[in-house]
């Protein structure tokens, strides 16, 4: 499958596409993740993000198109993806729109998750990240607490809370999300692909997902 998943920042799109990846092996491609690795690493694309990322801004469009211009031609998207957190922009879902013109590839479809306000802020500050790169599992101390409080079930790395997550930044990003993404709704619902579904419970999000694909 090859989705778009759209919502405010904690309205559960990495959540819902790790659990996508294991029913027909589409890769989740996070373009917060690949910036949170850059800044990790060091990087030249890292430097440049880290700012604006640990403000709540959006980084510039071009650096996120250049990434997003690469990874859809690796081999592993084969098998199609699930787009988590990109595009963010009408800019950056115009040049979406010419990158799969280009590689003769369409999108099966945009959901959009439909999360209450006062959920995401609860949601936001309560969520835990395994701070392993390579595991990234997402807890949250109320709902979903570790078994061993601060340590990854999976993996044993300690589990933190990210840069980005104070009330400060939380509340830009919420804001950026308003301005700059939300219109991203009624862009796809233009082009037929938009299908909203209510983010509250994890469980009916995958299900309508797999109604709408076994449809389309
Ligand atoms: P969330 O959806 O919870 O905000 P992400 O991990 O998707 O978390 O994004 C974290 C930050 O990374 C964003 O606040 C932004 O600074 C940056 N970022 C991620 N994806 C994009 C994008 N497509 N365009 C611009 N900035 C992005």
């Amino acid at each position: 499958m090859k989705l778009i998943l759209l919502g405010a920042p904690g309205a559960g799109k990495g959540t819902v596409a790790k659990l996508l990846t294991r029913i027909d092996g589409s890769v989740q491609i996070s373009t917060g993740d690949i910036l949170r690795a850059a800044i990790r690493d060091d990087t030249e694309l890292g430097k440049q993000a880290k700012d604006y990322m640990n403000r709540g801004e959006l980084v510039p469009d071009s650096l996120i198109m250049n990434i997003m211009g690469e990874r859809l031609k690796e081999g592993d998207c084969k098998n199609g993806y699930l787009l988590d957190g990109f595009p963010r922009t009408i800019p950056q879902a115009e040049g979406l729109k010419v990158l799969l013109k280009n590689m003769g590839e369409k999108l099966d479809m945009v959901v959009e998750l439909q999360v209450p306000k006062d959920e995401i802020l609860d949601r936001l500050t309560t969520r835990r990240t395994c701070s392993n790169p390579d595991c990234q599992a997402i807890y949250n101390t109320k709902s979903k607490p570790s078994k061993v409080e601060g340590i990854c079930d999976i993996c044993g790395s300690p589990t933190i809370q990210r840069d980005d997550e104070t009330v400060k930044a939380i509340t830009t990003r919420l804001e950026t999300y308003d301005n700059q993404t939300a219109p991203l709704v009624d862009f796809y619902r233009n082009e037929g692909l938009l299908i909203s579904v209510d983010g509250t419970s994890t469980d009916s999000v995958i299900n309508a997902i797999k109604g709408s694909l076994g449809k389309s």
